[in-house]
């Protein structure tokens, strides 16, 4: 068996699999992202994670032909170096994470983006494999999004895809990039957590700290954020009300301009609300929509929480 590994670094844990030369998964691990130290310590738990699915599949990983990183931030390909990655503690620099891992883990790694890897194991794998092309929209700590050209990636002059940051009120809410009025200010959850923070200190009632203290986390994750909303609290149906709108606004104006046949809905908060969601998505883009007797299909990422993973493991074959 050819088995490589594949390792999805975003949002609030680390992911990682092993997969056959079929792409099936035979092993999987995942733990929670460190939200403190830096980045030594966030490489140190993905190494332990790798390790653990390489277990799972019965292998040591050095016998993996090779393991991608679908990592956020500036990712240098060629180098395996990544920068910026501020969703993550302490990784304002950059970090050789490629050569780090392939000392700790004995194989050869490729560093890639984690919305491009996820969204090209949509478009292979997933539920994009009937389209030419789409756009794959993560929606999670924050909004990535990735871009399928005529069946193609599409990276722009290496930024492309960032439709977080697309405006949907000018002057708007604050955004964790710093701008005001991006999608991401209203529909990522690191904002909505920052928001729902402040309206909790406030005064306002909600349950969504409560919940995620009895759940031993330090952050809302996708998990408390729908627990939350099937206990009707309000302010995460508020939120998530307002998050909605917003995707919607910024999803239909993507598609005024590149008119791809398909929107496939991923991310944390994306896979975890799932198909209700997707339909309540799509009903916000609608009055946004210039062509608006012929929207393009949308669905949610089929190969769900291990997508960004798969994609990763993907990357490592050209
Ligand atoms: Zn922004």
């Amino acid at each position: 068996m050819i088995a490589r590994g594949g390792i999805d670094l975003g949002g609030t844990k680390i992911q990682t699999v092993v997969v056959d030369g079929r792409w099936q998964v035979r092993g999987e691990a995942r733990r929670p992202t460190p939200t403190t130290g830096g980045p030594e310590d966030v490489a140190g738990q993905v190494a332990e994670a790798m390790r653990e699915a390489a277990q799972a599949a019965n292998l040591e990983t050095s016998a993996l032909a090779s393991v991608g990183v679908g990592s956020p931030g500036e990712v240098n390909q060629r180098t395996g170096s990544v920068s910026q990655a501020r969703n993550l503690p302490g990784w304002e620099g950059t970090f050789e994470l490629g050569p780090w891992l392939e000392d700790k883990l004995g194989t050869t790694m490729k560093v890639g983006n984690d919305v491009q890897v996820a969204t090209e194991a949509e478009f292979r794998l997933g539920a994009g494999r009937p389209y030419r092309s789409l756009v794959g929209i993560f929606w999670g700590t924050g909004v990535g999004g990735g871009l399928i050209l005529d069946g193609k990636p599409w990276l722009g002059r290496g930024g492309a895809g960032e439709i977080g940051h697309i405006v949907v009120k000018k002057g708007g809410a604050r955004c964790p990039c710093g701008r005001r009025g991006c999608m991401e200010a209203y529909a990522g959850r690191a904002a909505m957590e920052a928001k729902a923070r402040r309206e909790h200190e406030g005064g306002r009632k909600t349950d969504l700290f409560k919940i995620m203290k009895k759940h031993e986390h330090d952050r809302l994750t996708s998990g408390i954020w729908e627990r939350a909303l099937n206990a009707q609290d309000s302010l995460a149906i508020e939120l998530i009300d307002r998050a909605v709108s917003a995707l919607g606004a910024g999803i239909a104006s993507v598609i005024n301009v590149l008119d791809v046949e398909a929107v496939i809905i991923g991310g944390g908060l994306g896979t975890r609300l799932g198909e209700p969601y997707a339909k309540r998505i799509v009903k916000a883009m609608h009055p946004h929509l210039f062509n608006d007797d012929n929207p393009p299909a949308v669905e949610v990422a089929s190969l769900g929480d291990l997508g960004g993973a798969i994609g990763a493991a993907l990357q490592t074959k050209g």
